[in-house]
């Protein structure tokens, strides 16, 4: 697969992160560290640099920035803040972005290494989410390769080698339908943080573990798929699957479906992104399907989970909306964390949002930035309000 190629991981502390540093240690050959960066977590960030070595390291929390430069004594080139994380994204040396940033903060740096004409592995969701218009244009523009690293788009994207994007009826997106998918309406009001966060099947970060339990973030991948694939909403469906085995479908015109199966674990995700059109050998588990028995389906029921409605109706307004939404959701989120808001406050304050804020086209990543912060502050100002 020719030269080794320098990997830059955004949010290396993160459990994507994490996951990546074993795929790439699996490879040393072909893939090499080199920068790596967290938020805040310096601890770890101090032992992956141990194991790792990589060239470069990047802090977003200023504070945590220094700690660490005392610790590091020079050691490691360092670079501090969002500035910092966005000038290594685009660094000469980056042949390689995993963006497995959280949130809106992912946009930034995912543009600056498509203007280099890079490859990025896109974890990072929220960027497709907010700036799809712009993002696919600017691929275009600078030939750069957007590889997705969701393991449902990963799964779309193996049932789509060797086929014509043309001939493909529609895409079936699956969904574990997390933690509530059984449980009564009437118990929605009083869901814990505690039971929230316990995800199933997936292993992960907090702010997309509650985006499972509330299905926004299957809300979140259709709009992700649209752009991805290039597909009308008509097109994107989602199927409720518990035992997340198959991690999405395709359908072709002539009816017959592929889909792509697996035992849910991020690394073969990430690993086909960065080998990708290639497959390498893994440890990785294999299915033994006597064992396993059956796969059950069900249909969303958007009455327990409006996020999904919520979504989709976002990315029928279309311009700023699903920016807007995106924006309410990470507040709400950060807010039912923090237990200042109860579960079934995420989606009405993000309904809320999409019904006050006034919708723009999306002209620039202005209008994007825009969108954003007016929901974080609408959000913000109204979430203790008595109509809630
Ligand atoms: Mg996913």
């Amino acid at each position: 697969m020719g030269k080794t190629k320098n990997i830059c991981i955004l949010g290396s502390t993160g459990s994507i992160g994490k996951n990546s540093l074993e795929v790439i240690a699996r490879f040393p050959e072909l893939f090499r560290p080199a920068s790596l960066t967290t938020n805040s977590n310096i601890d770890l960030l101090e032992q992956q640099i141990a194991r790792f070595k990589p060239q470069r390291v990047g802090v977003l929390n200023e504070s945590a920035a220094s700690e660490l430069k005392k610790r590091l004594n020079g050691s490691v080139e360092m670079f501090c803040g969002a500035e910092g994380l966005q000038e290594l994204a685009r660094a000469e040396e980056t042949d390689i972005l995993i963006n497995s940033l959280v949130g809106f903060a992912g946009l930034k740096p995912t543009i600056e290494a498509i203007k280099k004409g890079k490859t990025v592995a896109l974890a990072n969701k929220e960027t497709l989410v907010v700036a799809g218009e712009l993002i696919t244009a600017l691929i275009q523009k600078h030939h750069a390769t957007l590889i997705p690293i969701d393991s449902e788009h990963s799964a779309i994207l193996q049932c789509l080698a060797g086929e014509n994007p043309e001939h493909i009826s529609r895409l079936m997106l699956t969904a574990s339908g997390g933690p509530f998918l059984h449980l009564d309406n009437a118990a929605f009001e009083t869901i814990s943080v505690e039971a929230a966060l316990q995800h199933p099947n997936w292993n992960m970060g907090n702010k997309i573990t509650i985006d499972s339990a509330t299905l926004m973030n299957k809300g979140l991948e259709v709009i992700e798929a649209h752009w991805l694939f290039n597909l009308p909403l008509e097109k994107i469906e989602v199927v409720i699957h518990p035992q997340s085995i198959i991690h999405s479908m395709v359908e072709f015109i002539d009816g017959s479906v592929k889909a792509q199966l697996g035992i849910p674990d991020m690394k073969l995700p990430i690993q086909y992104a960065l080998t990708y059109p290639e497959r390498l050998s893994a440890p990785h588990p294999r299915i033994d399907f006597v064992k396993l028995r059956e796969m059950t389906f069900f249909a969303p029921d958007t009455e327990k989970f409006p996020c999904l409605r919520l979504a989709y109706d976002a990315m029928r307004k279309g311009g700023t909306a699903p920016a807007i939404m995106n924006a309410a959701n990470e507040i709400a989120v950060e807010l039912f964390l923090k237990k200042r808001i109860g579960f079934t406050q995420i989606p009405r304050l993000i309904e809320q949002a999409l019904e006050a804020i006034p919708v723009h086209p999306v002209a620039s990543l202005e209008s994007v930035i825009e969108a954003d912060s007016t929901a974080r502050k609408f959000v913000l100002s109204s979430f203790n309000s008595p109509r809630l």
